[in-house]
């Protein structure tokens, strides 16, 4: 069994087709969203800043920041992308500045608890027999005056989640496991996220049954990824950071025409067909819209006149008005009621039958045991369908 990150199955979790993408078929990319190369710069140089303190150097916010402007330099390259078009790089090199003085302000001169590692890695596995082992990094470890061990992660985003998504989040908490394993006598752990854009701590604590919960969730979701043969792509906010456009099948017609001259582009063969379909569609439209006027206009004629058949040039209208027998639908209130009712009777067999949706949905996500959905699938088959949804194309894919 191969070894896991949080980031892979956070990667699986988002989107399958770009974990296989990265991870599977090791298909690698330099390009890098400025959002990730400003984080990876502030965390460098907040290592710095507790690698220097274990030496007893306590660098000034101007040393630090002298630091952080001297990396970015040196790291940065031109497959650096900026998603937000009024942004420059400066800002972004601003920004981090800014983060930067921000935690410094909050925690010098750093002493409030010992450094015991800065971006220490951990690998361990999940379970005693070695099969499901992770690895990862921690930003920093550390203990208090209290002998609370601290598993501290320096946030630079712009989002700040809630109290329950700390407290249910995966990352620290693996990396908690990953500390007892290392040192099993360790007994109090805090995990600490520091969100440098709001100047605020999260801290949240994991009791035993969180942690047994967190590793059988996690060892499930390992299962998964390595039993599944289909990784389909998730669409997402986050498909404007993903390296794969050009291998996606969500995205990869808007990269192939982006850059075509309009001319080229209108004659491309998939944006000609799309706009004839959706010329066709409209024009459909329109027509189903007229003969639902036209058939209200021959019903009420067929009532006002008191005819059946009404005679046109070429072809003639028979006009029906039955009566329909109705019961309450699957969702409606009443139906619970009426099923009990015929189940009472012992006829429920005489009216009832298989819901062939509801048991495909139970069978796709296996939600059965394994030999009934076997023995289902005996009578079962894949069918290919197929569809077409149009929708309007958002301002940033125009
Ligand atoms: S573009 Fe979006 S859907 Fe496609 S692989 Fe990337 S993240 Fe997945």
């Amino acid at each position: 069994m191969p070894v896991y990150s949080h980031s892979q199955l956070n990667m699986y979790e988002q989107c399958p087709l770009k974990y296989k993408l990265r991870y599977r078929d090791r298909i690698k990319r330099d390009i890098e969203g400025i959002e990730g190369f400003l984080g990876s710069r502030v965390h460098d140089t907040l290592k710095k800043c507790y690698d220097n303190l274990r030496f007893t150097k306590i660098n000034s916010l101007s040393a630090l920041l002298a630091y952080y402007n001297k990396i970015w330099q040196e790291n940065w390259h031109d497959s650096i992308f900026i998603m937000k078009q009024d942004l420059t790089p400066d800002d972004y090199r601003a920004l981090g500045e800014k983060l930067i003085k921000t935690y410094y302000e909050r925690y010098s001169p750093f002493d409030s608890d010992t450094t015991i590692g800065t971006e220490m890695g951990l690998n361990f596995a999940l379970d005693d027999e070695n099969k499901y082992r992770m690895t990862g990094y921690l930003d920093r470890l550390s203990w208090d005056k209290d002998d609370i061990y601290q598993i501290h992660d320096y946030k630079t985003s712009a989002h700040l989640p809630s109290q329950e998504d700390a407290d249910n989040d995966r990352q620290l908490g693996l990396y908690h496991i990953g500390i007892q394993k290392k040192w099993p006598d360790i007994e109090n752990i805090r995990l600490i996220w520091h969100y440098l854009a709001f100047d605020r701590e999260l801290v949240s604590y994991r009791t035993p049954e969180a942690i047994s919960k967190l590793i059988q969730n996690t060892k499930s979701l390992i299962d998964e990824i390595e039993s599944v043969r289909d990784f389909p792509p998730c669409e997402s906010p986050l498909c404007e950071w993903c390296e794969y456009p050009d291998l996606c099948p969500l995205r990869k017609h808007f990269i192939k025409v982006e850059t075509m001259p309009v001319n080229e582009y209108l004659n491309e063969p998939g944006v000609a067909l799309v706009n004839k379909y959706v010329a066709l569609k409209d024009e459909a439209k329109k027509v189903d819209q007229e003969t639902e006027k036209v058939k209200a206009a021959i019903l009420d004629y067929a009532r006002r006149e008191e005819v059946e058949i009404i005679k046109g040039s070429d072809y003639k209208a028979r006009v029906r008005f039955d009566e329909k027998l109705r019961f309450p639908g699957k969702n409606d209130e009443e139906r619970q009621e009426l099923d009990e009712v015929i189940k009472q009777a012992g006829k429920w067999a005489e009216v009832s039958q298989l819901d062939t949706t509801s048991l495909a949905h139970v069978v796709e996500n296996s939600l059965w045991s394994k030999d009934l959905i076997e023995q289902a699938m005996k009578c079962g088959r894949i069918e290919v369908t197929d569809s077409i949804h149009i929708s309007k194309l958002k301002d940033a894919e125009k």
